[in-house]
């Protein structure tokens, strides 16, 4: 799909649009599709979610007092979360809880639903069972070296001890026949239970291993959406420069919902929620796999486009913009129609910037462009007057 220069058509970056209706279908149906406490079409004002807070304040305190938990902040997260209803299979899970749950059951669900927070622990926790079984192999070795230094020395006397003597009894020769078998076997025997234990110990860490991995998905994975999160962005926008392909034909673009506050007024926070999940699933579905979608904040996107021209970015941008326009959104449950949402984004090619800091600070200010001059559109750093870019500043010092 390369041509000469290395970039690709839009139409190769992008997934077909041919199943658009379809997937469009499927989005109309998700949202209320679970969402705890979904308000369908309930206004819900500013004060009425600021004393909704207070009041899930008040539920939690008590809830938590109620089946002993101890106050840690990580356990206030989980139940403050749980009980405002705004991720159902957390409130789900806490729900089914018994009625003295340990630290351990709470650490559980904090690690599924708040790995970032959670994981700290779980590091904590394999440094611990990494040093203790390595304490435990290194004593193993040390009995093992010290059992096959005992075998060595009871060779050693009974070859010296044929040696020095010509003439052995039979009985004699039985004894020390005896006595290597026995050092053999005990050898053995011991040989098998360190391989066992070993083995244990294998398995052990392999499990430690796999905790690991899963906290470093789980780090990187934004919650909600299930798309990359804002640290995992970081990480990738970074690669960017230090890769050795080098930076050309590399761009960010960064969307922001439209006016979401107000969808968020309007219909409620779980709403809102919906709403986010399905515009990430619109990013992650519209384009090839490999390119990198991440949810950077609240209702903030940003994709990373490796090998395209600023042309075949923006027609990318362009149409997930109007994918989105076009996506009505509406219960699957009540009916309820929410309308449409847009979105504003913003491009910068990696080239115009110095680093991976730049590039999101320039990509950011189109953003801002497209939100100044109307919203719904996307907009490229390249043609803003007054920018500052690497260029202009090579420019200044001639
Ligand atoms: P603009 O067009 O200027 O972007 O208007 P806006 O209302 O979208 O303004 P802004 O981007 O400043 O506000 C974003 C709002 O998104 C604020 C916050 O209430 C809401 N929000 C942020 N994160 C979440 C979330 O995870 N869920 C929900 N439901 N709302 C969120
Ligand atoms: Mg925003
Ligand atoms: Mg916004």
């Amino acid at each position: 799909m390369k041509d000469a220069v290395g970039t690709r058509s839009p139409d190769a970056l992008l997934r077909t649009s041919r199943d658009t209706a379809f997937r469009q279908r499927k989005w109309h149906t998700q949202i209320g599709d679970g969402s705890l406490g979904e308000s369908g079409s309930n206004m819900q004002p500013a004060a009425m979610q600021t004393e909704r807070h207070a009041d899930i304040a008040a539920t939690v305190v008590a809830t938590m007092r109620q089946l002993g938990v101890l106050g840690l902040p990580r356990n206030y997260e989980i139940f403050y979360e749980a009980l405002s209803g705004t991720n159902r299979e957390l409130s789900l899970a806490v729900v089914s809880l018994s009625n003295r749950p340990t630290q351990d059951d709470l650490d559980r669900i904090g690690r599924r639903f708040f790995a970032q927070n959670h994981g700290p622990g779980i590091v904590e926790h394999a440094r611990d069972v990494i040093a203790r079984e390595l304490e435990d192999i290194a004593t193993l070795l040390r009995s093992e070296r010290t059992h096959i230094e005992k075998y060595g020395r009871i060779l050693d006397e009974t070859s010296s001890g044929l040696a020095t003597r010509s003439l052995l009894s039979q009985e004699l020769l039985q004894k020390i026949a005896g006595a290597m078998s026995a050092a053999t076997n005990s050898t053995i025997d011991h040989g098998r239970q360190v391989a066992s234990t070993l083995s244990d110990k294998t398995a052990e860490l392999e499990s430690v291993k796999t905790k690991l991995e899963e906290y470093k998905r789980l780090a990187d994975t934004d919650p909600l959406t299930h798309i990359w999160n804002r640290r995992a962005f970081d990480k990738e926008i970074t690669r960017i420069y230090n890769s050795n392909k080098g930076i050309l034909f590399n761009a960010l673009i960064l969307a922001d919902i439209d006016r979401f506050k107000d969808i968020n007024d309007r219909y409620g926070h779980p709403v809102g929620d919906k709403i986010i999940q399905i515009i990430a699933d619109i990013f992650q579905s519209s384009v090839r796999g490999g390119m990198f979608v991440a949810r950077t904040g609240g209702e903030e996107f940003a994709l990373i486009v490796e090998g395209a021209s600023e042309d075949a970015t923006y027609e990318i941008a362009e149409r997930i913009r109007m994918l989105i326009e076009q996506t009505p959104f509406s219960s699957s449950q009540t009916g309820a129609n929410y309308g449409t949402v847009t979105v504003s984004m913003g491009i910068c090619m990696a080239s115009e910037a110095d680093g991976p800091e730049d590039l999101y600070t320039k990509a950011d200010r189109a953003l801002y462009r497209s939100k100044v001059s109307g919203r719904n559109r996307v907009t490229r750093h390249s043609t803003m007057a007054g920018r500052a870019g690497k260029n202009w500043l090579l420019y200044k010092k001639d």
